[in-house]
């Protein structure tokens, strides 16, 4: 793991470095290098992680829950887990709005809006995707990467193996040995992810041009911050206070994974990375981390969530229009409930602010304006989204592991 940790390090430097090197190419230059070389090497790593996002997510839940022997146990896991994730969303939402009005990165006039574009793609309504969490058809469900409705298959097969024990034991074994498969695909992609990173930095740095990153400076810092901040006080303050242990510690264990996050841009990608790294560095348990960390990669997107808040209030700036309480109010519960229904995937959060402009009244067009910088912003924000997962199931395993300990020793 350090070594790949070193690895793609190393490869994410030199990408910075070709993507601006490409900026002083002739354009059709970075265009055919672009187009035939990074992209194609981007996509084939995506596509790697993504082909096993599903498996692996439908499996390690499946487990996870199983492994959840009496109902109550689950039912406390996973309220204390949901309650975590929409603080800890809500939290990251109001630093991210706070942070954009005191340094208003957007300014009126300073952005040509004529002429941008951007078509929204459909986002589900909240209602329907809540009601179509239990799915009339689990094989759609997974051609589809459907995650909530995978979610609730893996915990009805779930209760089921745990319930049913030793006449199931077949299934159980059969699951715990696809889990191997996938642990060992997942080693094999992640080879490949050195080469990945580097030329999905490079695209995204040349795409974006010197100038537009420039352009685009206020409002990368403003959301950069606004992750940090949220990392260093808002996740230390928990890990402190209700995790008992040392942040930094924390961090120092967590990296490895973090860095997969931010090359591939895939909370769900990661997710047999961010798992392995959990258990083994952080000494999380077994249960409770494959039941609680693909839970977050799919509801859970404080980092998404913080790129939401900058952008509304930066897409309010440019075009000269003042939000009021009620609508600030409105971008808090949207955005909560929009990274409720949708998978942890590169560029998904774009989707969701989409939907959080309309429900505000913002111009959705306005979306076209940070589209060039928000690649390189995506891969800060799923590092953040996915260390959110982990932090959650450090606390609960840590409560869950004290709550052992005082049944084992009552007190006299
Ligand atoms: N790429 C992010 C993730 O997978 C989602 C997003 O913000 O677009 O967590």
């Amino acid at each position: 793991m350090e070594n790949l940790t070193k690895k793609i390090l190393t490869a994410l430097v030199l990408g910075v470095i070709a993507g601006l090197i490409l900026n002083f190419v002739p354009d059709n230059i970075f265009a055919a290098a672009d187009t035939y070389i990074l992209q194609p090497v981007g996509q084939i790593f995506l596509n790697l992680i993504k082909m096993l996002v599903v498996p692996i997510v439908f499996i390690s839940i499946a487990l996870g829950t199983a492994s959840l022997k009496d109902p109550v146990q689950l039912g406390r896991i996973g309220g204390k887990t949901i309650a975590f994730y929409i603080i800890t969303t809500t939290v990251a939402l109001t630093i991210g709005l706070g942070l954009a009005s005191f340094i208003q990165p957007g300014q009126e006039g300073a952005f040509n809006t004529g002429n941008a574009e951007y078509q929204a793609e459909e986002a589900p309504p909240i209602m329907d995707t809540l009601l179509n969490i239990i799915p009339d058809n689990p094989v759609n469900a997974m051609a589809e990467a459907n995650m909530l409705q995978i979610i609730a298959i893996a915990i009805f097969l779930g209760v089921a193996l745990a319930k049913l024990g030793d006449k199931t034991a077949g299934i159980q074994k059969l699951l715990e040995q696809g889990n191997e498969v996938m642990m060992f695909l997942v080693n094999i992609v992640m080879f490949t992810a050195p080469y990945g990173a580097f030329a999905l930095i490079a695209s995204a740095i040349g795409d974006a041009g010197i100038d537009g990153l420039e352009q685009m400076a206020m409002y990368m810092l403003t959301v950069i911050l606004a992750l940090v901040v949220h990392a260093a006080i808002t996740y230390s303050l928990a890990i402190k206070a209700l995790g008992k242990a040392s942040p930094v510690q924390f961090y120092k264990n967590f990296f490895p994974a973090m860095t997969v996050a931010f090359s591939t841009s895939s909370s769900s990608g990661t997710l047999p990375v961010s798992m392995k790294t959990a258990q083994e560095r952080l000494g999380i348990s077994r249960s409770v981390s494959s039941f609680v960390q693909p839970l977050g990669a799919t509801i859970n997107m404080d980092g998404t969530a913080i790129m939401q808040a900058v952008a509304t209030i930066f897409i309010a700036q440019v075009y000269g229009m003042d939000l009021a309480f009620s609508q600030l109010v409105m971008v808090v519960l949207t955005a909560t409930l929009a990274s409720i229904g949708t998978a942890g995937v590169p560029g998904v959060g774009l989707v969701m602010l989409s939907m959080v402009l309309q429900q505000v009244g913002l111009p959705v067009e306005g979306i076209a304006l940070i589209l060039g910088v928000d690649r390189l912003l995506d891969m800060l924000r799923t590092s953040l989204n996915i260390t959110g997962d982990a932090t959650c199931a450090y606390i609960v395993d840590r409560s869950e592991k004290n709550k052992e300990s005082a049944v084992e020793t009552p007190s006299q």
